[in-house]
C-alpha cells in the first residue's frame, strides 16, 4: 500500500489494528420522555460491558507482565462500581432530556474534576485512571470497538489506524510502538510532526489500510517511501535490512558534524536550531548539536489531562528547558490549541473549519486569565536562561498589539510583586498566515524576529488543508506564491534589522535547504532528529549558487522545476545525504 512517508524508518512486526477513527467528537441532541428508558438501559449495558473488557484485560495483563501492573485495573473497575458516577449521568438523562452518549461525557467531566481539584496526591494521579475508563464506556456507547490503551501495550506492534490524534500518538509508548500507519493525514499534521519527533517510522494517507488489514498480520512499514508492505518475503527483508545498514553508517558519519559550526562553506552562519513539544525533549536537541531551540510547542503540556496546568507548573516545565540549554537560546511559543490539537476538558464547541476557527492567539487574547497565566511563567523563566518569546497564528498589527499590551501587565505584576524576569526578553511572532507575510514590513517593526510557520503558510496560501490526504499533492512548498511570501518577510525582516527563521516542516527537508538560504533565511529550526543532516549539508552549501537558484526560483513557474533545481544543489553538495535515502 502506498501512502505518505512521513517519519524516516522502517519497522515489521505484528499489526495492531485500531479499526475505528480516533474521533473525539459525541453526538449531542435532546431526547424525549418517551426515550429515557432505553437510554437508561444503554447505560447500564455499557458499563457491564466496560467491565468485562476491563477484566479481560487485566487477565491478560497479569499473563504477559505480572499481578503488579495488572493491579492498576483494580482502580478502573472501581470506577465503574461508584454510584456517583452512574447517577450523575442517569439524572441527566432524565432531567436534562440528554442523550447517553452526552449525559454520561457530562457526567465523567464533572467526576473526574471534582477529583482533580482534591488536594490529594495519589487522587490526582487516579485521574488518569479515570478518564482512561470513562472513554472505554464512551466507545462502548458510541460503537467505536474496544478503546486501545496506547500507552500500556504488552507486546510490540505496529499501530493501524484510521486516525491518530496528537495527543494519542504523544503518549504511544515507545518501546511497544515500532512504526505506525493511518488511513487519513498529511505530512505537516501534528500526529507526523510528534512520530518524528519520537522517531517512530511512519506512513499516513493509506486510504484503506485499517479497513483492509487485520490485526496479527505481518507488516512492514517503509517511513522512506511511504510503503505499507503486507507478509513481506525474505528477499524484501533483507533488502530493507541493507538499507537500514546504510541509514546507520550515514548517522555515525553525521554524528562527526555534531560539535561544528553551523556556517555554510563560504563563511555565512546559520543558526541551526531545533523544534520540541515535551521538555523531556530537551537533552535531544543538546545531544543533536543545535544552537538551542527554534520552537517549542507549549500546547502538549496542556493535552492529555483534565485540568489546566498552573503557572508553577509550566514555570518549572520552561525553566527546565531554559536552564539545559543556557546560554542558547530557546523560543517558546505561546500556545497553539485548536486546529488538529484540542483539549477535552475546555468544552469547546465543534468547528467547521478548526483550521480557519478558535485557535492560537485568537484563543488566547479570549481566555485572557489563561493567556496570563503561561505569559507569566515564560517571563519568569527568562530570569534563568536564555529564553525568547514569540505568538503563533498573529495575521496582523492588531493581534500583536493585544499580546504585547497583556505581556505589559504581566511584566508590571511582576515587577511590583518583586520577581525576577529578563526585562530585554525577545518577542517576535510567526509568520504563518499570508496576511502576516503582505504586512511584514509593518510587523518587523514591532518585533525582534520572525519565524515562518510553513505548514500552516502553505495551507492558508494554497487552500490545502494539511491533513487532507486528498489533497496533499496539492500542498507545495516550492509554489511560486510561498517562495514570493517568504523572500517578503526576509526582505521586510532584513530592512527593519530583525532576523527570520523556519521552523515549520519545510526546514527539514535537504532538498529545499539551498532554497530557503537563498531566499534569505537566517535561523532553519527542525526536530532533532533532522539536526545532522542539515547542519551537515548547511556545511557544504555556498552562498552565492542558493541565491542564484533563489533568484531563479522568484520568476519560475513550475514548482517542479524549482524542487529539482533546489534538489539538484544539495545533491551536487552532500551527494552521501541522499545515496541512503532509497528510492521506491
Ligand atoms: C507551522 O505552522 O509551520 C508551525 C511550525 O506551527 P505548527 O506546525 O505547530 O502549526
Ligand atoms: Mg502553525
Amino acid at each position: 500500500m502506498r501512502g505518505i512517508p512521513v517519519s524516516d524508518g522502517v519497522c515489521h512486526g505484528k499489526a495492531l489494528v485500531l479499526g475505528t477513527a480516533d474521533q473525539t467528537s459525541i453526538p449531542r441532541y435532546p431526547i424525549t420522555e418517551a426515550d429515557i428508558p432505553q437510554h437508561i438501559q444503554r447505560l447500564e449495558q455499557a458499563m457491564l460491558e466496560t467491565r468485562q473488557q476491563v477484566l479481560a484485560v487485566q487477565q491478560k495483563v497479569t499473563k504477559n507482565i505480572g499481578s503488579k501492573d495488572a493491579g492498576i485495573f483494580d482502580a478502573h473497575l472501581l470506577v465503574l462500581e461508584d454510584p456517583a458516577l452512574v447517577d450523575e449521568a442517569t439524572r441527566r438523562i432524565q432531567e436534562e432530556k440528554l442523550n447517553v452518549e452526552t449525559a454520561f461525557h457530562l457526567a465523567a467531566e464533572s467526576y473526574t474534576a471534582a477529583l482533580a481539584a482534591i488536594e490529594d496526591d495519589f487522587l490526582r494521579e487516579r485521574v488518569a485512571d479515570m478518564r482512561d475508563v470513562t472513554q472505554r464506556v464512551l466507545d462502548v456507547l458510541l460503537g467505536r470497538g474496544e478503546s486501545i490503551d496506547l500507552a500500556h501495550l504488552t507486546e510490540p506492534c505496529i499501530v493501524i489506524a484510521n486516525d491518530l490524534s496528537p495527543s494519542r500518538t504523544a503518549v504511544l509508548d515507545k518501546r511497544m510502538v515500532l512504526g505506525f500507519a493511518t488511513d487519513i493525514g498529511g505530512r505537516t499534521s501534528h500526529t507526523a510532526i510528534m512520530a518524528r519527533s519520537l522517531r517512530i517510522p511512519a506512513v499516513v494517507g493509506l486510504n484503506t489500510a485499517s479497513t483492509e488489514l487485520r490485526t496479527g498480520q505481518h507488516v512492514l512499514i517503509d517511513g522512506f517511501n511511504g510503503l505499507l508492505i503486507t507478509s513481506p518475503t525474505d528477499q524484501t527483508l533483507f533488502e530493507y535490512g541493507q538499507l537500514v545498514k546504510r541509514q546507520v553508517g550515514l548517522e555515525e558519519k553525521l554524528r562527526e558534524t555534531r560539535d561544528k559550526a553551523s556556517v555554510t562553506l563560504d563563511g555565512s552562519p546559520i543558526a541551526l536550531s531545533a523544534n520540541i513539544e515535551l521538555p523531556a525533549e530537551a537533552q535531544d536537541v543538546m545531544d543533536s548539536g543545535a544552537e538551542g531551540v527554534g520552537l517549542y510547542r507549549t500546547e502538549y503540556l496542556f493535552i492529555n489531562r483534565t485540568s489546566l496546568p498552573t503557572e508553577e507548573e509550566q514555570y518549572s516545565a520552561y525553566r527546565q528547558v531554559a536552564a539545559l540549554l543556557k546560554p542558547h537560546p530557546v523560543i517558546i511559543r505561546t500556545l497553539d490549541l485548536g486546529g488538529d490539537k484540542f483539549i477535552s476538558h475546555l468544552n469547546v464547541a465543534p468547528e467547521m473549519n478548526p483550521f480557519l476557527g478558535w485557535r492560537a492567539i485568537r484563543f488566547c487574547l479570549h481566555e485572557k486569565d489563561l493567556f496570563r497565566k503561561q505569559l507569566r511563567a515564560i517571563l519568569r523563566a527568562s530570569a534563568e536562561g536564555n529564553v525568547k518569546m514569540m505568538y503563533p497564528m498573529i495575521s496582523g498589527l492588531n493581534e500583536l498589539n493585544q499580546a504585547n499590551a497583556l505581556v505589559e501587565e504581566c511584566r508590571a505584576e511582576l515587577r511590583a510583586e518583586g520577581v525576577p524576569f529578563d526585562e530585554n526578553m525577545d518577542v517576535g511572532i510567526m509568520i504563518e498566515i499570508p496576511s502576516a507575510a503582505l504586512a511584514a514590513d509593518m510587523l518587523a517593526k514591532r518585533v525582534k524576529f520572525f519565524s515562518l510557520g510553513t505548514n500552516d503558510l502553505i495551507q492558508y496560501s494554497l487552500a490545502v488543508d494539511r491533513l487532507n490526504a486528498k489533497i496533499a499533492h496539492l500542498y507545495e512548498p516550492t509554489h511560486p506564491s510561498i517562495l514570493r511570501l517568504i523572500k517578503m518577510t526576509t526582505d521586510a525582516a532584513r530592512a527593519n534589522g530583525i532576523w527570520t527563521g523556519v521552523c515549520g516542516e519545510m526546514a527539514s527537508d535537504p532538498s529545499l535547504t539551498p532554497l530557503l538560504l537563498g531566499l534569505g533565511v537566517n535561523e532553519i529550526s527542525v526536530a532533532p532528529a533532522f539536526v545532522p543532516k542539515i547542519k551537515f549539508l548547511i556545511r557544504r552549501l555556498k552562498m552565492p549558487e542558493a541565491q542564484a537558484l533563489a533568484a531563479f526560483a522568484l520568476n519560475c513557474e513550475s514548482h517542479s522545476e524549482i524542487l529539482d533545481r533546489s534538489e539538484a544543489l544539495a545533491r551536487q553538495a552532500a551527494p552521501s545525504l541522499f545515496e541512503s535515502m532509497p528510492h521506491p
